[in-house]
């Protein structure tokens, strides 16, 4: 500690007295009694001064001359015991007149006042403001104990107030969750870290079968089925660890009943004020139901799948061992035609053309169908395919349909995607080969556009053909649906269904926006899948 700082706290720690005389020697005199490490001693050189140190110090005494020229010693007292501050200091006057003193005294009964007569007694003043600093000291010191018993006091009362109020709060917060625990609609219980019910509520014991005071001689782990059991030991060892704050598993439990149930369980964990694991809260949720109908739907759809895929196999055997005979009906009828037309009379000659032109078409059908059913045979190894070029192709196996027609068919540049080559042909040729198909009075007019949308491209084919009514716009994508008759438009409804497929197949969607008579526009994306440049 630097020097300064001692003399500060020695300072502070020394009582102060104050020294009031208008000789300076009487003062000297007074110092050389009074010097002593305990004191600190202040002089004034008359009343006004006095006065004014009082102002700014405290004095534990006050030796005052009694004779002074201005405001005498009388005086000076008198105004010092009329201020609040300074009423209580002891005073002791200092005087060569005895009389003098009894009026003083007289007039200051009530205060501690005393008196020294001139010339004085050294060993009595010192013994006289001994007693009086002690008593200073005394009275101080037990000032300070009772302000800090005060305060302590206060303390304690704020701390019984505040501790009041939190067992408030924390019973409320209980009575809260006893009733939200009892109430509530999903079932809840208090599980003890081996896995014990310590409480539970009514619509867990609806839900589990068994009484409260079954479920206290059973644990939860007891009731767990048994494939489920050891997941959550694992689960509470990191909650009790503060790896995790809560666990939400589905597992089955064993009913009363005998029955098992799904259940959907919760489980946070509640610590004491020290961070102890006390017991768990386990939330739980009967799910039996959604299960089952999970279940069943994961069923229905794997037979679905089993159906159509085994429908496809069909579709693909069937179709590829028709073409054989039908290869040779086909090459026979025409043989037929051949060799007999006009020779076995008219009617002859009409069934022979209607023979020819069913095995025309049942080939059509066939071929229609083997490609369909291909199309989930082949892999998914799909490779970056230039849109440009597939579309050039197109347009070369089209180029009869376009010249008979005198169709238009433009198209935007268009981008490379990944996909199976050569199912990109057989979707824009079935597209643009219907806008040909399907035309009005004008001469067709296809248009191919596409556009980037978010992370796939959406393609379209414009048309100004005969359109859709939109309450087909679904119908049409179906194998076989055709809205029209094969007199006024050739076909076999597979076209679009191929398209789809092929489309389903890159992960895309594929719909149709149309009125009839405005033409139609097919619209399929296709997703980036981060091959398309
Ligand atoms: P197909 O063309 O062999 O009849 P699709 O499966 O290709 O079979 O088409 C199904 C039906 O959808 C068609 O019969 C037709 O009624 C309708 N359709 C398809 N494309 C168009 C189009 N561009 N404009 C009008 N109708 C169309």
């Amino acid at each position: 500690m630097a020097t300064l700082e001692v003399e500060a706290v020695e300072a502070e720690q020394k009582t102060n007295i104050l020294l009031v005389d208008d000789r300076p020697e009487n003062l000297l005199a007074l110092e050389a009694v009074l010097d002593d490490p305990g004191y600190h001693l202040v002089k004034a050189p008359s009343g006004e001064e006095a006065l004014r140190h009082l102002l700014d110090e405290d004095f534990a005494l006050i030796l005052l001359d009694a004779h002074m020229p201005g405001m005498d010693g009388f005086e000076t007292a008198r105004l010092i015991g009329k201020r609040e501050k300074t009423h209580d200091i002891p005073i002791i006057f200092i005087t060569a007149e005895y009389k003098d003193m009894e009026d003083i005294i007289r007039g200051y009964s009530l205060k501690a006042v005393d008196y020294i007569l001139k010339p004085f007694n050294r060993e009595i003043l010192r013994a006289k403001v001994s007693v009086l600093v002690e008593l200073h000291r005394k009275t101080e010191q037990v000032k300070r104990q009772a302000e800090e018993l005060a305060r302590s006091n206060t303390e304690l009362e704020n701390e019984i107030a505040e501790r009041k109020q939190t067992e408030q709060m924390l019973r409320e917060s209980e009575e809260r969750f006893r009733l939200a625990f009892g109430q509530a609609g999903v079932g809840m219980a208090l599980v003890g870290l081996d896995w014990r019910f310590l409480d539970a509520n009514e619509a867990l014991c609806h839900s589990l079968g068994y009484t409260r005071e079954e479920l206290a001689d059973l644990s939860l782990q007891m009731l767990t089925h048994t494939s489920h059991r050891d997941s959550d030991e694992e689960l509470l060892v990191q909650l009790k660890r503060g790896k995790i704050s809560s666990y939400q598993v589905e597992k089955q439990f064993l009913l009363k009943s005998g029955e098992t149930a799904w259940f959907r369980v919760t489980v946070s964990l509640m610590r004491d004020e020290q961070g102890k694991p006390l017991y768990m809260i386990a939330q739980m949720e009967d799910i039996t139901r959604r299960k089952v109908a999970e279940q069943s739907l994961v069923e229905r759809s794997e037979a679905l799948e089993r159906s159509n895929r085994e429908l496809e196999q069909f579709a693909y055997v069937s179709s590829h061992d028709l073409q054989e005979p039908l290869r040779m009906v086909s090459s026979y009828v025409q043989l037929l035609a051949q060799r007999y037309k006009g020779k076995l009379g008219t009617d002859a000659d009409d069934f022979i053309t209607y023979a020819v032109e069913g095995s025309t078409r049942m080939r059509k059908l066939i071929n229609g169908l083997l490609a369909y059913s291909r199309l989930s045979t082949g892999d998914k190894d799909f490779e970056p395919a230039d849109c440009e070029v597939v579309f050039t192709e197109v347009l070369t196996n089209l180029e009869a349909a376009i010249e008979e027609s005198g169709a238009m068919v433009t198209h935007d540049s268009l981008p490379t995607v990944m996909a199976d080559n050569r199912q990109l042909v057989q979707l824009f040729q079935n597209l643009i080969g219907n806008a040909i198909k399907f035309h009005g009075e004008d001469p067709p007019h296809v248009h191919v556009s596409v556009k980037r949308n978010g992370n796939e491209w959406v393609f379209s084919t414009r048309d100004n053909g005969i359109g859709i009514d939109p309450e087909y716009a679904d119908r049409i994508f179906v194998i076989f649906q055709r809205l029209h008759g094969r007199e006024a438009y050739p076909g076999t409804g597979i076209g679009l269904a191929i398209c789809k497929k092929v489309v389903d197949r890159h992960g895309g969607r594929m719909w149709v926006e149309s009125q009839p008579g405005e033409g139609s526009t097919f619209y399929f994306s296709l997703p980036e899948k981060g091959g398309v440049s």
